[in-house]
């Protein structure tokens, strides 16, 4: 049972990681292990303090400096549920269930749309976790719709087991390429099927499958952890980054607008010392 867990590798997370670093907690902190693509793909960063006119490539290198420096371990995990358990969370990183007194997200915003269909389906045929449910289709055609170049190791992974994928790459140059696969660019209109996933529909097309992975940067934190309350797709905190559910905190752009590095710093530092200030409470008699 760890003090904290750290969900997101942006500023936010980051930030806050230092900060856990720093205050001796015992934590754990999952993100990607390249930090963000948000830092990575901005052209020219000009408004953070301390680091005037960079390019997205430099700041990375100089969280990345920072991060290593202090011997911070990120662990390159997706993490697919959350679990409230009373006193405590469970968090589930493929079949691996690692628990914490609080938790801390800080996953940005996932900018492309639910489908529909995708809600109602999931866990009935729709599937966020290749490692945890790719099992289930060994030999069955199934779908995978993939919003980043980066996931297309879970692909691959899904390739092997099933009978037949459907990519629906949302980015050009998908480049998984097997026998049993077909790429589409593009983003599906829906997921149908009376109570299971029955077939996907894209570009006009009605394709018929048993299984749909939906693999996006980052699960909309509603799904995520169930019970969460949210405005809109952004989580609700207060000015102290608590968010509805004791012992979770929240900060960055999950929280809202203005989706900036500097705010998501700050409230990764504030996110951290409430999260302090929960933990502590919980040690008082
Ligand atoms: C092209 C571009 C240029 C920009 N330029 C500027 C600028 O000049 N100035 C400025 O202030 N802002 C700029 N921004 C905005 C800035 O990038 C964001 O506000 C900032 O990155 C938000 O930080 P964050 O930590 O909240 O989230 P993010 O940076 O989005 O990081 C979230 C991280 O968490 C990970 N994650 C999500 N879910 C999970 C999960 N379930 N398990 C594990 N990891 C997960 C994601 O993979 C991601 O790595 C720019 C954005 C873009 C896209």
């Amino acid at each position: 049972m760890h003090d904290l867990i750290i969900i997101g590798s942006g500023p936010a997370g980051i930030s806050a990681a230092l900060t856990a670093h720093t205050r001796s907690l015992d934590f754990l902190w999952f993100g990607d292990g390249d930090l963000s693509v948000k830092i990575e793909k901005a052209e020219r960063i000009r408004n953070y303090p301390g680091l005037p006119d960079v390019t997205g490539q430099e700041m990375k290198q100089s969280f990345q400096e920072q991060i290593e420096g202090l011997g911070l371990a990120l662990l390159p995990e997706r993490i697919n549920a959350i679990y409230p358990m009373g006193a405590h969370y469970a968090v589930s990183a493929g079949q691996e269930v690692y628990e914490a007194k609080a938790i801390l997200l800080a996953t940005g915003v996932e900018t492309s749309k639910a489908i529909p269909g995708e809600a109602e389906l999931l866990g009935k045929g729709v599937s966020y976790c290749a490692t945890c449910d790719g099992f289930l289709y060994r030999q069955k055609r199934i779908a995978v719709v993939c919003t980043s170049p980066k996931l297309e190791p879970e692909i691959e992974f899904l390739a092997g087991i099933a009978a037949h994928v459907t990519i629906i790459a949302a980015y050009k140059g998908c480049g998984v390429e097997k026998e049993n696969t077909e790429v589409i660019l593009g983003y599906p209109s829906e997921i149908r099927g009376a109570g299971r996933v029955a077939s996907l529909v894209c570009q006009g097309r009605e394709i018929p499958v048993e299984g749909v992975f939906v693999l996006r940067d980052s699960i909309s934190p509603a799904i995520l952890l169930k019970g969460l309350q949210m405005e809109g797709n952004h989580i609700k905190v207060d000015r102290m980054q608590r968010t509805s559910l004791e012992g979770c905190f929240a900060a960055g752009d999950c929280t809202g607008r203005p989706y900036q590095y500097a705010k998501a710093v700050g409230e990764g530092n504030v996110a951290l010392h409430s999260a302090i200030e929960y933990l502590s409470s919980r040690l008082e008699p």
